[in-house]
């Protein structure tokens, strides 16, 4: 029987529980193994994760059909509980869903296509208070071979931007910790960097990269890849996290330890905050374990030098936010997130408040509370790299002229003529005074970047 099949994966207490359901069944021929309760959908920049919500595990199998493109999904002994109407397609390349019965108890839902696609399917286990789930993710077959090219965005000087990567936390189908009033952190922390990233972007000699670009969930791993992709000077990944204890407040900032965590709170929130991928999904597998091993490979090659910037930068965003909000640990605490683990990219993890602390997560769910939350991230960043800005950079071409020389236009003077006789470039001159145009008054003064 089906049911028997289906019970070979299941361990030990599941498998009492599945068959003491086979026995109900034998009772009532309409029950089925597990009902779908729930059907969600979820769009990111190169693929589609649908996701089925289950009363129970099953057994499924996923498979492509062509002209016209369908992908079919077929569940044994199940039954579709779940109204989906509602399901938003948009940008995805699912035309619309239907399903019906495969012999007596088993269940096919197909997908009608508009454009072929890439699918992996996976089984999500219970975990916490999420149930089973069914995860189908359709790849765009387009974008397949499609690699993102670290791309060095050089400004008007010739000199490249500090690229500060975004990561906000969780997305899609992982909410993150949830508040009062139904707040949700992947909301609050997305708009919190995306308020962050506006900033960097308006500020010359910086660049933002936002790491998750929408409602959809990133793996830990890829999150620090795609900061790496993008050749990042400093992956800030952004969080608000609850905790057990609703009276927890305040903000902080963590970087990667190599050993303990440095607090109990750090630990407990490092292991919520790495259980993400259990409830986002890459395969029902926490990838921190994996992580470990590299970490333990790489340590010595690169993460000391990497961590000390971290905790640099750390102490200043921290210092900063002290400022507009109250502060849990006078200190960056330490512990081990998976999200920080790159070797060579120095990264932070901001803990903007706890969500789950009632008077915090209102604040936290205003637009002015966000704005000075990511202006003092900024003013922390700012200060760290205006004291070590990376070489090449705009930033560091900007400070590296100590010996800046006050010139005054006189008649007849060209900013050609001018570059000429100081030996420095018409760019590097417009750079340092940061002209909108090349054109110059007479009286006007000009700084010149000596031996730029
Ligand atoms: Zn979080």
């Amino acid at each position: 029987m089906i049911k028997h099949q289906v019970c070979g994966v299941f361990s030990l207490g599941k498998m009492v529980s599945v068959l003491a359901l086979g026995f109900a069944l034998f009772l009532s021929s309409a029950s089925y193994a597990a009902d779908i309760t729930n059907i969600r959908v979820w769009r990111a920049p190169d693929s589609t994760r649908l996701v089925f919500d289950l009363s129970d595990a099953v057994e499924h199998k996923v498979f492509p059909l062509k002209s016209p493109a369908r992908l079919v999904i077929d569940i044994d002994d199940a039954q579709i509980k779940a109204k989906f109407d509602e399901l938003d397609f948009a940008g995805s390349p699912i035309k619309q869903l239907r399903y019906g019965k495969r012999g007596n108890d088993h269940l096919r839902v197909v997908l009608d296509l508009k454009s072929d696609v890439k699918p992996r399917s996976f089984a999500l286990v219970k975990h916490g208070d999420k149930q089973d789930r069914l995860v189908i993710d359709l790849y765009d077959a387009n974008t397949e071979t499609i690699k993102t090219v670290a791309k060095v965005t050089e400004n008007a000087s010739g000199k490249r931007d500090i690229v500060i990567a975004i990561d906000a936390g969780h997305g899609g189908e992982d909410p993150g910790a949830l508040g009062p009033r139904k707040i949700r952190e992947k909301d609050v922390v997305y708009k919190i960097s995306q308020q962050l990233a506006a900033m960097i972007d308006a500020e010359p000699g910086y660049k933002a990269h936002m790491v998750r670009e929408g409602d959809y969930y990133i793996p830990l791993k890829s999150r620090r890849n795609k900061a790496r992709e993008v050749r990042a000077d400093l992956f800030i990944s952004i969080h608000a996290d609850a905790f057990k204890n609703p009276k927890a407040k305040g903000a902080s900032v963590f970087a990667l330890s190599r050993s303990g965590a440095t607090s109990e709170t750090a630990r407990f929130l490092a292991s919520k905050e790495n259980e993400a991928d259990l409830i986002g999904g890459v395969s029902g597998v926490s990838l921190d374990d994996k992580d470990e091993m590299l970490a333990g490979v790489l340590v010595d090659l690169s993460m000391t030098a990497t961590l000390a910037s971290s905790l640099n930068v750390g102490e200043r965003v921290l210092q900063q936010v002290g400022r507009v909000t109250r502060l849990h640990k006078r200190q960056v605490e330490q512990a081990g997130f998976a999200v920080l683990k790159s070797p060579d990219v120095p990264s932070i993890l901001v803990e903007t408040g706890f969500i789950s602390n009632p008077e915090e997560a209102n604040k936290l769910n205003t637009y002015s509370h966000r704005k000075e939350l990511a202006e003092a991230i900024f003013g922390g960043v700012k200060g760290y790299f205006n004291d070590s800005p990376p070489a090449g950079t705009l930033i560091a071409y900007k400070k590296g002229g100590s010996s800046i020389l006050r010139h005054v236009i006189e008649n007849g003077e060209t900013l050609t003529a001018i570059a000429l006789r100081y030996n420095v470039s018409v760019d590097a001159i417009i750079a340092t005074n940061e002209l909108r145009n090349p054109t110059i008054r007479i009286g006007q003064i000009l700084k010149i970047p000596i031996g730029s």
